[in-house]
């Protein structure tokens, strides 16, 4: 029997011409066609996702505060602040590259500052629901400096590609959320002899990636190391949402205020000022002083706070928003075929309790559970009840029993 010659099924080249070849069911693969055939792929990708972003109808900023609105209880500032940022980076990515000597626009990487537990991770994964281009959200406390425990800054990009699909194109436009940014801090004015690896060596590390940079990354995220295939990704038009509590920063605020209205007009413009809110008077100069490094201030460019919730907008958290934790406890119930109401009351207990054990927005849901709990246990086994109705005394002989209510006040 006369032995056929292997041959590249696609570009017709013997084995022999070739560094590999792959030999598949009834036909073989070379090295070169390989490649090529990535390239087409990459190619196609790329196509897919500017076909995708030149279909998108853009939201007006009017438009996407309102949809934010439906789910996020105040916070207008950060809101419209948001949306614009978000309208004007669609309206960059799907702009027709066209003369060289056009104006080019840059973006306007954000900082929302405000207290925790105040829906700025909120605010990012409502607008997320409604972005058409890759978003994800990454916590700053796990980065470190290339080369210690913990995670590359580079990570972060994995995580964006990984949303894209590995659509590199996709990812290049995309929105990245960092959570708890004043996590990264300078530890203290004084260098120190020991390396500040979590704080300032992450601030230097994320510059690269704010400035517009083409970056490796390791495609399953983690460390990097040197066998590992790398995926390079252009940050330049990557938009920087960052969210941090920034704890003390009030300080700041109020000690430069001080120096600022020294002089004639010092108690007109005292009596002005909104102590309890002194957030809303932030200013770059301020993250500077709290520890963050100048370039990285001048690469987030939008400041912008969030207020401290009071009891009237921990009551309209827990009842208004379009999943708002009582419509998530009735469906709970409803479920069950058991239709679940409460005494107005009930949630003015819950707001009250929450501020009183400083829990703030997070707290509603576990006192909340706490007062259910017991409910949900008992009621699916019992048929016949088709109603709930929770009274003040019920929903406080049940706190009393819970775990939250054994919590110290601080
Ligand atoms: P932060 O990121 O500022 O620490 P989150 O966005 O995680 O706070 O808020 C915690 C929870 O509190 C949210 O999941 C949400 O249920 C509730 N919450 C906080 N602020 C608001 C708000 N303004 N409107 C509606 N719910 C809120």
């Amino acid at each position: 029997m006369v032995k056929i010659k292997e041959r590249c099924s696609f570009c017709g080249r013997e084995k022999t011409e070739t560094n590999v070849l792959i030999a598949g069911l009834d036909a073989h693969i070379c090295d070169q066609c390989i490649a090529q055939a990535q390239h087409i792929i990459q190619e196609e990708m790329a196509a897919k996702a500017e076909k995708k972003l030149a279909g998108i109808k853009l939201q007006k900023p009017a438009e996407i505060k309102k949809y934010l609105d439906q789910y996020v209880i105040g916070q207008d500032e950060a809101k419209v602040v948001l949306a614009v940022a978000v309208y004007n980076h669609y309206k960059r990515i799907t702009q027709k590259t066209r003369k060289e000597e056009d104006i080019e626009i840059e973006k306007s990487n954000i900082i929302l500052v405000g207290e925790t537990g105040t829906g700025k991770t909120l605010l990012a994964r409502t607008i997320a629901r409604l972005l058409r281009v890759p978003f994800c959200i990454a916590d700053a406390t796990v980065l470190t400096e290339a080369g210690y425990v913990g995670e590359d800054v580079e990570s972060i990009l994995s995580r964006l590609l990984q949303v894209a699909d590995y659509n590199v194109t996709a990812a290049e436009k995309g929105i990245i959320f960092i959570d708890e940014i004043d996590k990264i801090a300078r530890k203290g004015d004084n260098p120190s002899i020991t390396r500040d690896v979590s704080g300032e060596g992450v601030q230097q590390a994320l510059l690269k990636l704010l400035e517009g940079s083409v970056v490796n990354v390791p495609p399953q995220g983690g460390r990097k190391h040197p066998e590992q295939k790398f995926i390079q990704i252009d940050t330049t038009n990557i938009l920087f949402i960052a969210g941090g509590a920034f704890n003390g920063i009030e300080n700041i605020i109020a000690s430069r205020i001080r120096t600022n209205i020294v002089g004639y007009t010092y108690d007109k413009k005292l009596k002005e000022i909104d102590k309890d809110n002194l957030l809303k008077y932030i200013a770059p100069s301020d993250l500077k002083k709290f520890g963050m490094i100048p370039e990285i201030v001048g690469r987030m460019p939008v400041i912008t706070h969030l207020n401290p919730l009071h009891r009237e907008t921990l009551l309209r958290i827990l009842t208004e928003p379009k999943n708002a934790l009582i419509r998530q406890y009735g469906r709970l119930f409803e479920m069950d075929g058991i239709e679940l109401s409460f005494d107005r009351k009930v949630f003015e207990f819950i707001v009250d309790k929450s501020i009183e054990y400083k829990l703030g927005a997070r707290g509603l849901r576990s006192i909340l559970e706490g007062i259910l709990t017991d409910a949900m246990f008992e009621l699916p086994s019992q048929g016949e009840v088709k109603k709930l109705h929770v009274t003040l005394p019920y929903a406080e002989e049940k706190f009393s029993k819970s775990g939250i209510s054994k919590l110290k006040v601080a």
